[in-house]
């Protein structure tokens, strides 16, 4: 059957229109709209299309909320069900055949020891309100105030959830050292790097003099995403499970946005087999609607009712959406897929930076994928890797947008480029992600190089 094309539903004056009055009357606090100037009017699968008729390949999926892609039909068609029926759309925390249809495919996805003993809060719709329900709530069961938290971490803007993130100081927070390969602090990278990471943070814990007493619990990203897309090593991750265990702390893994096949599996700590105390859900659990959870041992739930409220816990059609997503993921073996797909991608790309010296790092896990970015020419002599290349990553991503490319940019200095595509991507899709993001390379690399003059080329 021919598809025809729908008209546009806005012209070019109206999307400058429309801009320009953003720029006017929206904080300086906003971000994806400052990178990426476009007026999404339409969108479907990987594609995006702009109210000035331009089409877009998003591989910024609502920074990683879309596991389906846009407007995928199993969600569409669940969000219509509901609000065919006549069903109340809010219902605070009461119980609705939605949320209980909800909450058996999401128990149905986590691993098996865990979901079995295991309790559910349902939170305000955003991440950042289940990391605050995750911390008070192992506060509350240990009787303990202190936590753990790790280098480059990032688990939302709310004030407990800026506290465990990488650039807060909050004096109860004790920051560890997440293993990295790349930039590595002990500067040896590699399992011999991770071990030393652990051995620090077992040291810390065991040292009376440490000046750090029993925490209430520690949260950690199976792969940091945006602090630079870092997957955490499995080895690393077992033993961060074997040392809170070893002394009664409660692990909070917040797969936020690893989630719902992202990495590779269903949930990340699959990889390691680590089974967690806490787990922190969001973006791809609503199907592309707000939805935020804790799912958690059933021995923690020492709440009293009432200890984490929230007039918007109820979401019914994130619900309805959010399982059928969660369904679809796992009938068509979406986690699988991007495993597949995801090697095949960090392949190609490695193949471009061997031809590229300003690609320091080529990294990820499944679909969560990062290319981080360096300035070759300005790394110190003793320097063991190039400093991070802001403005370079920054130009990369303006030219992606150029060819119809959406981009995230991640990391310590926004210095790695992120793709997050839809788990639906196609061979043929992915094929041209990367030939635009290669032929942005180029071109960033050309224009800054003409900028500077240098008379050198990354
Ligand atoms: N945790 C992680 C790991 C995240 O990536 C994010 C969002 N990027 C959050 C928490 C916060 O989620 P939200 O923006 O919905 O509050």
């Amino acid at each position: 059957m021919a598809v025809t094309e729908p008209a546009p539903v806005a012209l070019p004056a109206a999307h400058e229109g429309i801009l320009r009055r953003q720029s006017l009357r929206e904080s300086a606090a906003r971000t994806y709209a400052r990178s990426l100037p476009i007026v999404p009017v339409r969108a479907r699968g990987l594609t995006i299309e702009g109210a000035d008729g331009r089409r877009y390949l998003d591989c910024l999926s609502g920074a990683g909320t879309l596991a389906l892609g846009h407007n995928h039909p199993v969600v569409l068609e669940a969000i219509r069900k509901v609000i065919d029926s006549g069903a109340p759309l809010h219902v605070l925390d009461l119980a609705t055949p939605v949320k209980d249809a909800f909450t058996t495919e999401l128990f149905a996805t986590l691993p098996r020891q865990f979901a079995d003993n295991a309790r559910i809060q349902f939170c305000g719709p955003a991440g950042t309100d289940a990391v605050e329900a995750a911390l008070k709530l192992v506060r509350t069961s240990t009787g303990r105030s202190g936590l753990l938290a790790f280098t480059g971490a990032y688990h939302g803007m709310t004030a407990g959830a800026l506290d465990v993130s990488g650039g807060a100081t909050d004096v109860r927070v004790t920051r560890l050292p997440f293993p990295q390969n790349y930039r590595c602090p002990f500067g040896i990278g590699g399992e011999r790097g991770a071990e030393l990471a652990a051995r620090w943070t077992e040291s810390l814990l065991d040292d009376p003099k440490g000046g750090v007493p029993t925490p209430a619990g520690m949260i950690l990203e199976p792969v940091q995403g945006e602090g630079g897309v870092i997957p955490a090593p499995d080895d690393w991750m077992r033993r961060m499970r074997e040392i809170t265990a070893a002394r009664s702390i409660p692990l909070i893994a917040d797969e936020v946005q690893t989630g719902v096949g992202r990495t590779g599996t269903f949930w990340a700590v699959e990889h390691s087999g680590v089974v967690p105390d806490v787990m922190v859900l969001s973006k791809a659990i609503g199907g592309s609607l707000p939805l935020a959870v804790i799912v958690y041992r059933s021995e923690l739930d020492a709440w009293q009712p009432g200890a984490h409220a929230g007039t918007f816990r109820g979401n019914q059609l994130a619900m309805a959406a959010g399982a059928a997503t969660l369904a679809f993921v796992r009938e068509n073996r979406l986690a699988d897929r991007a495993a597949t797909l995801g090697a095949r991608m960090l392949g190609r790309l490695q193949g471009l930076a061997a031809a590229h010296s300003c690609i320091g790092d080529v990294r990820g896990r499944g679909l969560m994928i990062g290319v981080e970015l360096v300035d070759p020419d300005a790394a110190a002599p003793d320097a063991l890797v190039p400093p991070t290349a802001p403005a370079l990553a920054a130009a990369v991503q303006q030219e992606c947008l150029n060819r119809g490319l959406i981009v995230e940019l991640g990391g310590r200095h926004s210095g790695v480029v992120r793709l997050l595509p839809p788990l639906t991507l196609t061979d043929e899709q992915a094929g041209a992600v990367l030939d635009r993001f290669a032929d942005a390379l180029a071109a960033a690399e050309r224009s800054m190089h003409d900028s500077t003059d240098s008379g050198q080329s990354c």
